[in-house]
């Protein structure tokens, strides 16, 4: 039940410097996904406020490209400061509006703050290439360029990290950008303008359009939007993928994921299990990098045992509250449809080792839903295939590892995978077999870091040049080659 407080704030736009009133009509509720406390409303903009920021992003362009280098680093060195000066307060907001726990949050922030810190290295980031003599008197020479006006779109997960590893990267390159948040958790990224405009961006380098698929739609039709960075759901991501690529854009669009954890005869049960629980239950699932379904290798009853065990002994509640590892979801809709997955897992034979839905009533104000775990689940059932993206964890059973990478291998999705053991040629077998593209070695959660790309395979990924790292720099620039004759 959402509770409205007669002051609650429309969320504005920020384009060319400037707070701005959305012109599209039609607004959301923004509610805590904990308590109900309704926070903001959220503009649903329109193509023509799409078009305004668009044409301040390419207003702004035009001096941007040709500030020097190291002065566009300096903005985000101060950005950084900033940023982390404003730590606590951010992740506190990302409580809020995303409903995770303080502790997730504040890493959240931790790791955004990472991707300004790598942009900031911009100078040497957007280094070109020499080779003289390629022949007689002839030299090439590679510069790096930005294209223009980079749209970026985000999801509700990771309201402060995801952002950020968008528009700090693409506008030390020298693009100018425009962010539509999800509306879901738009309050963050209002922040986030206002702070990058007090270390210094110049107007209408950065510009925020709140709302939903007209934005979406307004940005990837856009002739004067060059690129597009996407990351949500795997429909939307194709869609996202699919429609900027036929308009001629460059587009990254990072999907939704299944990500299996192995669990080998050998590894060490209990830090199984505890990287497990909170790679499976943190942020109540909602992360790409969620470990969803565990495979285990030979007899798994003490691992099932041990699982459930501590499962049981999960605090659920506020994210601000101490010790609290479950959190809610996003929205009470979402919750119907993990119940219908639930649903189907039961209708499809799996049986349920542990129930959350019991758990519900305990905090009616919020969307909780309790950790619940599925045992015999096979590879071919919804439950073990399609992202739920919720505390909702599916056990399968392997005789041996060949079978359990087999399992990886049928996933469309392949954005992660973990492996638990002690046994080194287990190690290599799956680091050379497992097709996802961020791998961990008894690591619940191996999401890379800002320095390195963020690389899901298959389903999990469309496009070519990932975010963050050097695949980040390669995207936001695009390169031009100079050809010299010196036999005059
Ligand atoms: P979502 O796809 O619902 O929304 C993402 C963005 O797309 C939002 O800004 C939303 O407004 C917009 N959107 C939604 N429906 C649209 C439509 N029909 N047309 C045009 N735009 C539309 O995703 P979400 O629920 O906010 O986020 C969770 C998803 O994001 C999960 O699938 C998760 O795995 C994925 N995700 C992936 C990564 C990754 O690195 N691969 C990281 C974080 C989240």
């Amino acid at each position: 039940m959402t509770v409205i407080k007669e002051e609650t704030v429309l969320l504005k736009n920020y384009i060319d410097g400037e707070w701005v009133d959305a012109r599209g009509t039609e607004t959301l509720e923004v509610p805590n996904p904990a308590t109900g406390e309704l926070l903001a409303r959220v503009p649903i903009s329109s193509k023509e406020d799409v078009d305004l920021a668009v044409s301040a992003a390419k207003t702004a362009f035009k001096a941007w490209k040709y500030t020097p280098v190291p002065k566009r680093a300096r903005i985000l060195y101060k950005y950084h400061h900033l940023l982390s000066e404003n730590h606590e307060k951010l992740a506190k907001l990302v409580v809020k509006e995303n409903g995770k726990a303080y502790k997730e949050a504040y890493g959240e922030v931790q790791r955004g703050i990472e991707c300004v810190e790598f942009a900031a290295g911009a100078p040497t980031l957007m280094m070109g290439e020499t080779l003289s003599n390629i022949a007689e008197d002839i030299d090439s020479e590679m510069f790096r360029y930005p294209h223009g006006v980079v749209g970026g779109i985000t999801p509700f997960n990771f309201p402060m990290m995801v952002p950020l590893w968008m528009f700090p990267l693409a506008i030390a390159c020298g693009n100018t950008f425009v962010l539509k948040p999800s509306e879901r958790t738009p309050i963050l990224a209002n922040e986030l303008a206002r702070l990058f405009t007090q270390a210094g961006a110049p107007n209408g380098v950065l510009n925020i359009v709140h709302g939903a698929h007209d934005v979406v739609n307004g940005l990837l039709e856009h002739e004067d939007v060059k690129a597009i960075s996407f990351v949500g759901s795997k429909p939307v991501a194709k869609y996202v993928y699919e429609r900027a690529a036929a308009n001629g854009k460059r587009v990254q669009a990072l999907s939704g994921a299944k990500n299996h954890h192995i669990v080998m005869p050998d590894a060490d049960i209990e830090k199984a299990v505890s990287h497990i629980i909170s790679s499976s239950f943190g942020s109540a699932g909602q992360r790409c990098m969620a470990c969803s379904a565990v495979v285990v290798v030979g007899n798994g009853d003490e691992f099932v045992h041990t699982l459930k065990q501590r499962a049981d002994d999960l605090i659920m509640g506020n994210g601000l509250d101490e010790d609290v590892l479950l959190t809610p979801l996003i929205r009470d809709s979402h919750r119907t449809k993990v119940l219908e997955c639930i649903e189907k897992g039961l209708e499809e034979g799996a049986s349920l080792v542990r129930d959350g839905r019991k758990e519900i009533d305990q905090l009616k104000e919020g969307n909780f839903l309790g950790p619940t775990i599925f045992d015999h689940v096979n590879p071919d059932m919804m439950i073990a295939k399609d992202e739920i993206f919720a505390p909702v964890l599916s056990l399968l059973r392997a005789k041996n590892l060949d079978e359990a990478l087999e399992y990886i291998h049928k996933s469309r999705y392949g954005n992660g995978a973990t492996i638990y053991t002690k046994d080194a040629k287990a190690v290599r077998q799956f680091r050379e077999e497992a097709d996802a593209g961020m791998l961990g070695i008894n690591v619940g959660v191996p999401a890379t870091m800002a320095f390195f790309p963020f690389s899901g395979w298959k389903d999990s990924f469309y496009g070519d040049l990932h975010v963050n790292g050097k695949d980040g720099v390669n995207f936001y620039t695009r390169k031009k080659m100079i050809t010299s004759r010196y036999d005059y």
